[in-house]
């Protein structure tokens, strides 16, 4: 069996307690257990503690969208990667928001990674040009910079777990929300893993799982998770829809039953 199909909902700034409670809820409805598929959910930080009682293991997984890499200290209004240890299994870090609002640049991305790793967290590394960068030809440059940076304090092994999704900035819907092309995707998602098998070697680059993230919806998604080095998709907008954040994932089962990675064992 191939690697399992990850759909991550990044829900950002929205949903409190409650209307979190009530989305989870619908999707818990909506969703069944599909092995060949892991459906992850990031919800606000103030929201993981309540959902991760509510939730469904056999079904989904949370994810932070941001913790600080030092494990504590004097650092008002921060959270660790250390206190976030038994409630998630994966953080989102580098996202184009916190690069561009909040001015997160390499080096505390590359922090950020090696703190989630050492806390046995699951880094979602996120990697993109933006449109300007992309006009000016840059995007090779720009995605190498981010990935040889990120993965600098990691050994070969620790990078077998990372999961890098690449979201081109433009396509990102908050921001130009340009539908991009699945060829043009492959592409940077193959230039990726030859940058990882490069400096970390081939067994690295194909144990590692890459995600392609910008205005992903259950209308457009599998062109994405057909191409060959595509392992799932990161979503924004349509996660706060459980009509299409099912759909997203109804694709990857019928995918996954037409690879033969599917089982019936669903509920
Ligand atoms: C994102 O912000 O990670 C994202 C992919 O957003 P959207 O799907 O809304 O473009």
């Amino acid at each position: 069996m191939s690697k399992r199909i990850l759909i991550v909902g990044n829900w950002k700034m929205h949903l409190n307690a409650s209307q979190a409670s009530v989305l989870l809820h619908r999707l818990h409805e909506r969703i069944k257990i599909h092995r060949a598929i892991e459906v992850v959910l990031a919800p606000s930080m103030l929201v993981l503690q309540p959902l991760s009682m509510q939730l469904d293991r056999r079904k989904f997984r949370l994810a932070a969208q941001n913790a600080y890499h030092k494990d504590e200290g004097a650092f008002t209004g921060e959270v660790s990667f250390s206190m976030l240890q038994d409630l998630v299994h994966y953080v989102i870090i580098g996202h184009s928001e916190r690069r561009l609002h909040f001015e997160e640049g390499l080096e505390v991305v590359r922090d950020k990674v090696a703190s989630a790793v050492r806390n046995g967290i699951t880094p979602l590394l996120c990697v993109g040009e933006t449109g300007q960068e992309r006009h000016a030809g840059e995007t090779k440059q720009v995605l190498h910079d981010q990935i040889t940076t990120a993965l600098s304090n990691l050994t070969a092994d620790e990078i077998e777990e990372v999961v890098i999704a690449y979201e081109p900035v433009w396509a990102i819907s908050t921001f130009e929300g340009e539908i991009a092309k699945p060829d043009d995707v492959g592409l940077s998602l193959k230039f990726i893993r030859k940058q990882v098998a490069e400096l970390y070697g081939e067994k690295t680059a194909k144990a590692l799982r890459l995600l392609y993230g910008g205005s992903v919806d259950d209308q457009i998604v599998r062109g994405y998770l057909e191409l060959e080095d595509c392992d799932g998709v990161l979503v924004g907008g349509a996660s706060l829809n459980y009509h299409k954040f099912a759909g997203i994932v109804d694709v990857a089962y019928q995918l996954s039953q037409e690879r033969g990675d599917g089982d019936d064992n669903n509920t």
